[in-house]
């Protein structure tokens, strides 16, 4: 059956998503919101509930090419309410902007690309393919049951999505200013140096942890990772903290941690990383007699969707509707893309992320209904360059 275009309005949509208090884990009804609106536009809905997280895939169409936008339904909390002017949770309409927690991050780019959606019939010529979503109530949180668990459910399924966008709010200053086409990858890893508590004036009958530890750190630091990358600053790494809770003044400590951080571009695999850490720390074991325990987590891998038509439309899509020339950065922490970079080229493109996490979050009316123009021309453009003939 056809489904007619609807023409959803994306303000309705933003503030009936902002009114679920959806604090991740808390799904609070923003899941059912979602599908009742894309059952509503003819797409089937699968519920992958993972531990306690609601996600979301949605189709519309069975052939190719599937173009996927991914987002999130969970939201960063409040804060302290006294400092918002109004409701965080009452997406009021003030000065021409929707007011609330995940306005910008990101209820209003997914009420935006659903009302996008809204606007093309599934039988037109413009949609010559599949549209998708995949939505998740797991990002703002450890994103262990989120996306990473949707995207391998998927991959189990033989699901193929050949290209994605992520709503996550890209733009600098100015709606469209910016889009990410890559991201820095992460690694966190704590030392754990061990050596014999003392007294401090017998120190021959001790091993002191801290200079251990003060030089691994050191040599760890005295590595020039790389000078960048194609898009990319080189990659840093960051002393965050160093550890021994010593209260005493005349106590040689037992142990002592430090926990480093290190943004790298691809470059760089966080496993080459790892793999980096426990060489330094087996030297330094060896040459000083302390013992030295390494815990490294992978946070996420570097990437770069590189040059390619995908990006070439959506930059020239943003150019004809929001004339502007976007910047195509990746810069910004982790975010979903990273996940969903194992299945398709993925690139992240929505509001200005300006009062993201912030107190008085907000989105301009202007901008949401710019950015489902934009997300609408980008379906229509998308279909007829990639789209089946058939
Ligand atoms: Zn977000």
């Amino acid at each position: 059956m056809a489904n007619a275009p609807k023409n959803l309005d994306v303000v309705h949509l933003t503030q009936a998503l902002i009114t679920r208090p959806s604090v991740t884990p808390v799904d609070a009804g923003a899941m059912d919101t979602v599908q009742q609106v894309l059952e509503s536009l003819g797409f089937t809905c699968t519920r992958l509930k993972f531990g306690e997280i609601e996600n979301l895939y949605a189709r519309r169409g069975t052939s190719a090419p599937n173009l996927c936008f991914a987002g999130h339904t969970d939201v960063v909390p409040s804060g302290v309410r006294n400092l918002w002017r109004y409701d965080p949770f009452g997406a009021e309409i003030h000065d021409g902007a929707v007011i609330g927690r995940g306005a910008v991050d990101m209820k209003g780019g997914v009420a935006a690309w659903i009302a996008a959606v809204s606007r093309h019939d599934d039988l037109s010529g413009s949609q010559k393919g599949s549209l998708s979503f995949l939505i998740t109530g797991d990002e703002e949180g450890v994103a262990t049951d989120g996306t990473i668990r949707v995207v391998e459910w998927l991959k189990d399924q033989g699901e193929i999505i050949d290209h994605c966008i992520v709503g996550e709010p890209s733009s600098s200053a100015q709606l469209g200013d910016m889009i990410k086409v890559g991201r820095r990858g992460s690694v966190n890893a704590t030392f754990t140096v061990t050596g014999k508590q003392g007294h401090v004036a017998y120190p021959q009958r001790a091993l002191n942890p801290l200079p251990v530890l003060v030089d691994l750190l050191g040599a760890l630091k005295a590595r020039m990772l790389d000078d960048g990358y194609d898009q990319f600053p080189p990659s840093n790494l960051e002393i965050t903290t160093i550890d021994t809770g010593n209260t005493a003044t005349n106590i040689i400590p037992q142990d002592a941690r430090a926990r480093i951080n290190i943004r790298f571009n691809p470059a760089h695999t966080g496993a080459q990383l790892c793999a980096w850490f426990d060489e330094v720390a087996a030297q330094f074991a060896a040459k000083t007699g302390a013992q030295i325990e390494v815990k490294s987590t992978i946070s996420g891998e570097a990437f770069l969707t590189e040059a390619s038509t995908f990006v070439d439309l959506i930059a020239n899509v943003i150019k004809d509707t929001l004339g502007l020339d976007t910047d195509r950065s990746t810069t910004g922490g982790t975010s979903d893309a990273r996940f969903i970079r194992a299945l398709c080229p993925v690139v992240e493109f929505g509001l200005v992320g300006q009062t993201m996490h912030q107190i008085n979050e907000c989105v301009a009316v202007a901008d949401l209904e710019a950015l489902t123009d934009t997300y609408s021309a980008l379906i229509e453009a998308y279909f007829s360059k990639f789209g089946s003939s058939s």
